[in-house]
């Protein structure tokens, strides 16, 4: 849901002044330095980079002026190119923590600095075009697979959006369909299973190329083989640019340069999986905790377990 972008209707091959705009503006590479301190017009482009530097700098934030603080004083970070895991118990302030990255709010007190600069201070089509949010649950619209795909990076050429589909694994599922490309999915059209609807969530952010990739992990099950090629899919997506990932399993965090642990709002533990694991903390009790629920998951429904 962060990632929409507005006017539906420019969606098409056609492309808009707005996109242009913003890679028009991540393609300045900070010439000027001098920016606009204010958070109103000449805020500062994007600078382009492999990925950017990601930077949560002791950051507070609360639902409502009368609210409890849900993030205490939260500091992260990932170098241009890392991908860094956010994991803790439910209620710790994950989502929270997402919805600051692509500010659908914006923090109280501290910082969320891309490449150094506030993201306050940048455009908001600058930031757009930077960040991709692989979400939770997908939105298919009632349209073709191909116009689905294409979603978020109106303009694009046709190549391109076969190569995002080919990359995200999901050429095999668009051949099977009935009409191929011009398939209507969504509401009225083909139903996607929960795989194919999230291999589109990466298609969509291959194509958007981003700086920063945002994924938040679908929390519904999907059996054992397709979790694992969406994972794959995920990393592929995640190689050469900074990425954070917020897990509800933990099987998904392991290749991550580095783990954070959210405890109420602050980062409780962090390090990276041989790390955590060594110290014996909480993240190590989330581990026992998973086996244990693995081990009676198997011992409830057998035949899943050998997928
Ligand atoms: P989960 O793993 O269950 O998704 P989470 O770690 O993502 O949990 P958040 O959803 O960020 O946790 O919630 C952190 C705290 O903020 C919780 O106490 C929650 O009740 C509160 N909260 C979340 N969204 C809102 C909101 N829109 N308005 C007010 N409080 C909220």
């Amino acid at each position: 849901a962060a990632a929409a972008n507005g006017g539906r209707n420019g969606a098409t091959h056609g492309g808009t002044a707005g996109e242009a705009a913003a890679a028009a503006a991540l393609d300045e590479r900070q010439r000027s330095s001098g920016a606009a301190s204010s958070s109103g017009g000449g805020a500062t482009p994007a600078a382009a980079s492999q990925g950017l530097r990601l930077e949560l700098r002791d950051v507070h934030f609360s639902y409502g002026p009368e609210g409890r603080q849900v993030v205490k004083g939260l500091s992260i970070e990932a170098a241009p190119g890392e991908s860094i895991a956010i994991v803790g118990p439910s209620g710790s302030g994950k989502s929270t923590l997402l919805r600051l990255l692509v500010r659908l709010y914006d923090c109280n007190e501290g910082q969320v600095l891309l490449n150094g600069v506030d993201v306050r201070e940048l455009r908001q089509v600058s930031l757009r075009a930077a960040v991709a949010v692989v979400p939770q649950d997908t939105v298919l619209f009632n349209d073709t697979v191909l116009h689905n795909v294409a979603y978020g990076a109106p303009g694009a050429p046709l190549s391109a959006v076969r190569a995002a589909a080919s990359a995200a694994k999901l050429d095999a599922a668009i051949a099977r369909m009935p009409a191929g490309w011009s398939t209507m999915v969504g509401e009225r059209g083909l139903k996607l299973s929960g795989g194919e609807k999230q291999r589109v969530a990466i298609a969509r952010a291959f194509l958007r190329r981003p700086r920063l990739l945002i994924c938040d992990e679908a929390t519904s099950a999907l059996d054992t083989a397709t979790e694992r090629g969406i994972q794959a899919s995920l990393r592929d997506l995640a190689t050469g640019r900074t990425a954070v990932f917020v897990a509800h399993r933990l099987s998904t965090v392991q290749a991550c340069d580095r783990i954070y642990v959210m405890s109420d709002g602050l980062v409780a533990e962090q390090g990276t999986h041989a790390e955590l694991m060594a110290a014996r903390g909480i993240y190590w009790d989330m581990w026992q905790l998973q086996r244990a629920e693995q081990a009676l998951e198997a011992h409830l429904h057998p035949s899943d377990a050998q997928l």
